[in-house]
């Protein structure tokens, strides 16, 4: 599976309780599927930072990790509004997280360039 795991582990995160945190916030609100003992969805709102502002269906524990910790990104708002984004455009958040780090990876080993991204790098 594509990811991006060449680079080690999120700075100074491993003393911090990071999965009861995440499911915690941003004001969240179980929202499980029917009859699901596992209950990984809920319901978030973020007002600030406005840039991140949204009242949706929060990122499951998947999209957690394949949007977040493999992209080495830990603000669960940040998370939280590519979920949304994704969810929105019909794209799998798992799959969009796993070739956002394999680009990420290519991009770092150097097998691609900001002319292969359109700038973006
Ligand atoms: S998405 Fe979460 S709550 Fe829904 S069925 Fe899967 S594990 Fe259960």
């Amino acid at each position: 599976m594509p990811s991006n795991t060449g680079g080690g582990c999120l700075a100074g995160r491993r003393k911090e309780p990071r999965r009861a945190k995440l499911h915690r916030g941003p004001d969240a609100k179980p929202y499980p599927c029917k009859f699901c003992p596992v209950g990984c969805h809920r319901k978030i709102k973020i007002t600030e930072p406005g840039e991140y502002a949204l009242e949706a269906v929060g990122p499951e524990y998947e999209t957690l990790g394949m949007m977040g910790t493999n992209l080495m990104i830990s603000d669960p708002k940040a998370v939280s509004l590519a979920n949304d984004i994704a969810n929105r455009l019909g794209i799998d958040t798992i799959s969009a997280g796993a070739m956002v780090g394999f680009a990420m990876e290519c991009f770092e080993r150097g097998w691609i360039t900001a002319r292969d991204t359109g700038g973006v790098g």
